[in-house]
C-alpha cells in the first residue's frame, strides 16, 4: 500500500509555481493577481481565505481580499465581480463558498455566474462546470483539479478504469466525474440515493469519496488493490480531523490512499494556484 502524500506533492507543485512565476517576472511581466471575495465571519472559510493569502504571497501572486459583512446586498457583490471582471491587471476572481446563510440567503448560483469564464479560477460557474467534460485542458474546480494531478503524480492509469466518485456535489462529485471521463475512465457517480452503494463502490478501481460522514467508508465499500482518494473533512468524536474513509480499517486492502490530513486538502490549494498562473499566463501573453 502507497499513501498519497498530497501534501509533499503539494510543496512541489508550489515551490515550481514560485520560480516560473519569478522567472516571470523578472521578464518584466506585471505581478499575477486573485481577488477573493469573503462574506461573513465562518471560521473555517476565514482560515482557508488566510492560508490562500499567506501562500499566494509567498509565490509572488497579489492577493485582494474583498471582505463583505453578511449584510451585504447580492447586488454589491455583482457590481464588484463585474469591476474586476473588468480590470485587466486581475487574472482571478474567486468567492469564498459557502455564503452566509442565517435571515439572508445569498443566491450562490447567480453571484457565480457574474464572474466572467475566462477569470473563473475556481471552476465553479456552470460554464466552467460544463468545460470539463469537454475539454480536457479546461480551467475546473480546484479540488477535483488536485485529485486528477495526484493521480498524475503517482502515474496511476486512469484509461478504462471503472473510477466511482460517492458524492455530486458542484464543487467536488460533479466536476470530478466529468475530468475522469474525460481521461478516459468509466465513471459512475454515486449519492446518497444509490441503492447497493457497498456494491457499486466494490467495483470500483478508484474510489472517491466525497460525503462529510467520518469514517463511513470500511473494507466492506473497498476492491481489494483499488485506489482510494478520501475528499472528507470531518471531525470524530474527540475532535480529531478525519476523512470519510475509515483509513485504518481500509488501508491494508487498497493499493494507493490518501490521507486525511495530508491528502486531497493541500492539493485543493497546488491546484487553485495552477489555475491562476494558467490564466496569468494567457493574459500576459496578450499585452
Ligand atoms: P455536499 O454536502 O455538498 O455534498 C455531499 C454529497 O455526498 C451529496 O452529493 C450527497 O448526496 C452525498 N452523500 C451524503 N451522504 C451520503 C451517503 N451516506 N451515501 C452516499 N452519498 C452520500 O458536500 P461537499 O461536496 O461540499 O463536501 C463533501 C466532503 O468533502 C465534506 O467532508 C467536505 O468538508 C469535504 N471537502 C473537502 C475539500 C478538500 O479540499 N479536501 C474541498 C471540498 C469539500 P445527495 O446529492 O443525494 O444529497
Amino acid at each position: 500500500m502507497t499513501i498519497l502524500d498530497g501534501k509533499a506533492v503539494s510543496e512541489e507543485i508550489l515551490e515550481d509555481l514560485r520560480i516560473e512565476i519569478t522567472d516571470l517576472l523578472n521578464q518584466g511581466n506585471r505581478v499575477p493577481r486573485l481577488d477573493i471575495i469573503i462574506v461573513g465571519h465562518d471560521y473555517a472559510s476565514e482560515k482557508y481565505v488566510s492560508m490562500k493569502e499567506k501562500k499566494g504571497k509567498k509565490l509572488g501572486i497579489k492577493i485582494v481580499v474583498h471582505k463583505f459583512e453578511d449584510d451585504v446586498t447580492e447586488e454589491v457583490l455583482k457590481q464588484l465581480i463585474v469591476k474586476l471582471n473588468d480590470d485587466s491587471l486581475v487574472d482571478g476572481i474567486m468567492v469564498q463558498l459557502p455564503l452566509p446563510k442565517g435571515s439572508k440567503t445569498f443566491n450562490t448560483k447567480e453571484i457565480l455566474e457574474t464572474i466572467d469564464i475566462s477569470k473563473d479560477v475556481d471552476g465553479l460557474t456552470y460554464s466552467s462546470l460544463g468545460s470539463v467534460w469537454v475539454e480536457r485542458e479546461s480551467i475546473g474546480a480546484a479540488t477535483p483539479t488536485g485529485i486528477i494531478r495526484l493521480l498524475e503524480e503517482y502515474d496511476i492509469d486512469i484509461v478504462g478504469k471503472n473510477a466511482v466518485v460517492v458524492g455530486r456535489s458542484k464543487i467536488v462529485g460533479l466536476p470530478l466525474a466529468g475530468m475522469l471521463a474525460r481521461r478516459d475512465a468509466t465513471v459512475t457517480v454515486a449519492h446518497s440515493k444509490s441503492e447497493n452503494l457497498t456494491d457499486i463502490c466494490k467495483e470500483a478501481d478508484i474510489l472517491v469519496v466525497g460525503i462529510g460522514k467520518p469514517e463511513y467508508i470500511t473494507t466492506d465499500f473497498v476492491k481489494e488493490g483499488a485506489v482510494v482518494i478520501d475528499i472528507g473533512i470531518n471531525r470524530d468524536y474527540d475532535g480529531n480531523l478525519v476523512g470519510d474513509v475509515d483509513f485504518d480499517d481500509v488501508k491494508n486492502l487498497c493499493e494507493y490512499i490518501t490521507p486525511v490530513p495530508g491528502g486531497v486538502g493541500p492539493m485543493t490549494i497546488a491546484a487553485l494556484f495552477t489555475n491562476l498562473l494558467k490564466i496569468y499566463k494567457r493574459n500576459v501573453r496578450t499585452y
